[in-house]
């Protein structure tokens, strides 16, 4: 709406057939731009939802690669500009992931999957970026003052993980562990590389028995 009135009646409103006529002559105008603004706050309600939806994994609820494009682009250009707003990647992957689906079925992996990435997203603060990068592959962007804990981040997670019972039927839990691999950004380093580092150090804690943390700083 373009304009709202207020109107203070100072003695009783008596509508006669010329007060009918103006009141005719306003109605049309109002109604079309009422159901114009209707019709714009729907659609700007279902952009906002499909962009949500595009943001966010549908079995995890973290955050989509595309998601992780977008906003990483911008914290890594606050860090270039100024060194003192790090940023770490933790790249964490379920150990022996195949196993759990041969034993248990799909849906029980499923279950493991959506637990991982609960107490991934409770060892975090708000403020850093938990993403689901692939099947039972995840990373964590550290921004800012956490990205300085990178190496508590990591253990934490790790023994997070190792500590959890995961419940995935009535009557059964199981034990599952994570290994993870972690990098510091460099300053003017891109998305792609900082990935490729703590993919790197993920390698070497696997090779070295899985359920363990790498760490590769920036330097
Ligand atoms: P490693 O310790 O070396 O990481 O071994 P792994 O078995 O975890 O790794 P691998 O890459 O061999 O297997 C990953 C498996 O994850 C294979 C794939 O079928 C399964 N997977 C990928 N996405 C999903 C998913 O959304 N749900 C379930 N249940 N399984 C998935
Ligand atoms: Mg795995
Ligand atoms: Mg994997």
């Amino acid at each position: 709406m373009q304009a709202a009135a207020l109107i203070q009646l100072g003695m009783e409103a008596r509508i006669g057939p010329e007060e009918t006529d103006v009141i005719e002559q306003i109605i049309m105008p109002l109604q079309v731009a009422l159901e114009r603004e209707v019709i714009y706050r729907s659609i700007e309600a279902e952009r906002q939802k499909a962009y949500q939806r595009s943001i966010r994994d549908s079995l995890t609820g973290l955050f989509t690669r595309l998601y992780m494009l977008d906003v990483m682009e911008r914290h890594c250009s606050v860090h270039d500009r100024n060194d003192s707003a790090p940023v770490a990647a933790l790249m964490v992957d379920v150990d022996h992931f195949k196993r759990i689906n041969d034993t248990h079925g799909h849906a029980a992996g499923d279950e493991v999957l959506k637990q991982v990435a609960r107490v991934l997203q409770e060892s975090i603060r708000e403020t850093d970026i938990p993403v689901r990068f692939g099947g039972e592959e995840f990373i964590l962007f550290l921004v800012g003052a956490s990205a300085f804990g990178m190496p508590d981040y990591a253990e934490r997670i790790r023994s997070a993980i190792e500590r959890h019972r995961f419940a995935i039927q009535a009557d059964q839990e199981i034990v599952v562990t994570v290994s993870v691999g972690a990098a510091m950004r460099r300053q003017y380093e891109s998305l792609d590389e900082l990935i490729r580092r703590a993919d790197g150090a993920l390698y070497r804690a696997k090779q070295g028995g899985r359920n363990r943390v790498e760490l590769i700083g920036s330097g």
